[in-house]
């Protein structure tokens, strides 16, 4: 990890994304995020990656209006998460997915070991995960795994996936 100012850090470290705008935009939200889930569904039972990179691609483009930054092309790859192996041959370092910050955000579809779909929860994660580093370049100059860059996947991450099936109910004002 590149060495950053203490002052940048911070700055990373404090931002949360907005949750007014979360809350104001989240029946839309809700849509695009169950069309992820049910193109994933499709996919894992033996359906082309075409649906999911789509709904995908529709859900991060929603999530670069609400919060102010430029549409980021998103690559789903149908292959084995790149990974190493340790001495005893066992699967360490696993790319879940990438940012380029002048290139497209990666998601890799299928586990290092075996080259099985990707579960739901786990492919959903490191699609909000690689968006926020987007949203992190794009908004405060710079990314990096601190608590504050969690606690903006997890505003988006667990809002639709503990929403399970009540989406479309209103929220308060
Ligand atoms: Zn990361």
């Amino acid at each position: 990890m590149a060495l950053r100012s203490k002052k940048v850090y911070n700055r990373l470290n404090r931002a949360r994304l907005d949750s007014a705008a979360l809350s104001i935009h989240w029946p839309a939200m809700a849509q695009l995020y169950r069309e992820v889930r049910s193109s994933h569904e499709a996919w894992m039972k033996g359906g082309t990656p075409a649906k999911l990179a789509t709904a995908s691609q529709a859900f991060t483009d929603f999530l670069s209006e609400i919060f102010l930054v430029p549409l980021k092309t998103l690559s789903l790859v149908d292959k084995a998460r790149p990974h190493g192996r340790d001495e005893k041959g066992r699967v360490r370092g696993e790319l879940y997915g990438s940012c380029a910050n002048y290139g497209n955000i990666r998601v890799y579809l299928r586990t290092a070991a075996r080259g099985q779909p990707t579960a739901f929860k786990t492919f959903f994660n490191t699609l909000v995960h690689e968006w926020v580093h987007h949203y992190d370049f794009e908004a405060l100059g710079d990314t990096v795994h601190c608590s504050g860059f969690y606690d903006r996947v997890n505003a988006i991450y667990k809002r639709c996936i503990e929403s399970k099936d009540e989406s479309c109910r209103n929220e308060r004002s």
